[in-house]
């Protein structure tokens, strides 16, 4: 589980520096800057929960440091734009370069 979790935060870490990179180079990204976004909150709420079940029903604990770190993951597939609308814009990205 911990190769599962080393190999996935890998590949979120390089599909965001990634996308800064072009961002620094000024070019436009829509589609790759929100996979990045929904690959990385989706691996965050992965990861947790591999963490939880690492720990077991410590892990459920209130307060326990992997609890609060699933539920803070949670949070990343709602705000600035949730897992859908991200999706969204991906398919209509993809979309956008077969109609040219
Ligand atoms: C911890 C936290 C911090 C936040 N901080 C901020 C902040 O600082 N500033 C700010 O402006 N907002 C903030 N938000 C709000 C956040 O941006 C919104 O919650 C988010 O955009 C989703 O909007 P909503 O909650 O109204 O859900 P809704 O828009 O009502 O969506 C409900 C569900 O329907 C899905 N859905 C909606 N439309 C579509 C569609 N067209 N296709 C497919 N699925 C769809 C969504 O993905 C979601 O699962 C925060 C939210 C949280 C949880």
């Amino acid at each position: 589980m911990r190769a599962e979790m080393a190999t996935e935060i890998y590949a979120a870490r390089c599909m965001v520096y990634d996308v800064i990179e072009k961002i620094d180079r000024r070019e436009e990204d829509r589609a790759g800057a929100s996979m990045a976004k929904l690959f990385a909150a989706e691996v965050t709420n992965r990861v947790a929960d591999k963490a939880i079940q690492i720990f077991g029903s410590q892990g459920l604990e209130k307060g326990h440091p992997v609890e609060k770190m699933y539920r803070s993951s949670r949070m990343f597939r709602i705000l600035s734009g949730t897992s859908e609308i991200q999706k969204n814009t991906i398919a209509k990205e993809l979309f956008k370069e077969k109609a040219l």
